[in-house]
């Protein structure tokens, strides 16, 4: 059986005090949903101070959303897997379609943070997934094939043993517009057959989420899929009962 996922990536949002309160409103209410699903916060660099704090020896883990491909040096403004290691991370999100789009990063240079990722023993949540105007030009299987084979170039096939993969369509990020639960499923059963080619085993335990307009009212019929594990949640991790009514929605 797989491990099933529900994550909250706040992105840049928030200050010191709402983090804290938000933080302690999901350790609050987090006890009163009992499953076998983790449930992780992925925050800005700043607030894994108080994540660790307020989140230790509780059910919910936490991660950062970006890390350095090198492990220490002159690259001004950077954060190595290492210093998250400090926040005792459990996940790192790496790939996010606002990072490819908005700050350049390639293929190669998301495989590599990957890699440094796994180097240092934090889980990379990868997220790979089209634009509108791929989708429009049938080439979406093309481009989260070529998103997954530099990783398994650069990583190897067996890194996704300690991996999680997001498909998050940048058409349905931010948007309100959610891929339909078929959508979805095409493209999780696509990502776990490209990997199914290299190592049936792996593919068959590797957690899948989807991410782009989750919400409470329709997070249970994209979870209730066979290739969904869960789900990557962007605005609606930031109001504790939303993200705590997706994460009940799974099962
Ligand atoms: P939204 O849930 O706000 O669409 O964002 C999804 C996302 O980008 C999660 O990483």
């Amino acid at each position: 059986m797989r491990e099933k996922l529900v994550a909250g990536n706040w992105k840049m949002n928030g200050n010191l005090k709402e983090s804290v309160s938000l933080l302690n409103a999901l350790v609050t209410d987090i006890s009163t949903i009992g499953s076998n699903t983790s449930y992780a916060v992925c925050v800005p660099y700043p607030y894994l101070a108080v994540a660790q704090s307020t989140l230790k020896n509780t059910t919910i883990k936490w991660g950062a959303q970006n890390v350095s491909q090198h492990e220490s040096g002159a690259f001004t403004g950077e954060v190595s897997a290492i210093m998250l290691n400090d926040f005792e991370c459990t996940y790192v999100i790496v790939g996010h379609s606002e990072r490819r789009m908005l700050f350049g990063e390639s293929n190669q240079v998301v495989a590599e943070k990957y890699l440094a990722a796994q180097k240092a023993g934090l889980v990379p949540i990868l997220c790979v997934g089209e634009t509108l105007e791929q989708r429009d030009s049938d080439i979406t299987e093309q481009v989260i094939y070529e998103q997954l084979n530099t990783v398994m170039t650069v990583a190897g096939v067996d890194s996704f043993r300690n991996a999680v993969i997001a498909y998050e369509p940048v058409w349905a990020i931010g948007t309100g517009k959610t891929a339909t639960p078929q959508q979805a499923q095409d493209i999780h059963h696509f990502i776990r057959q490209s990997i199914v080619k290299q190592n049936a085993e792996v593919a068959s335990g590797l957690t899948i989420l989807y991410g782009g307009s989750v919400k409470a009212n329709n997070a249970a019929e994209l979870f209730a899929m066979p290739d969904i594990d869960g789900g990557l949640i962007g605005g609606a991790s930031l109001i504790a009962e939303e993200f705590i009514a997706i994460c009940s929605a799974i099962s």
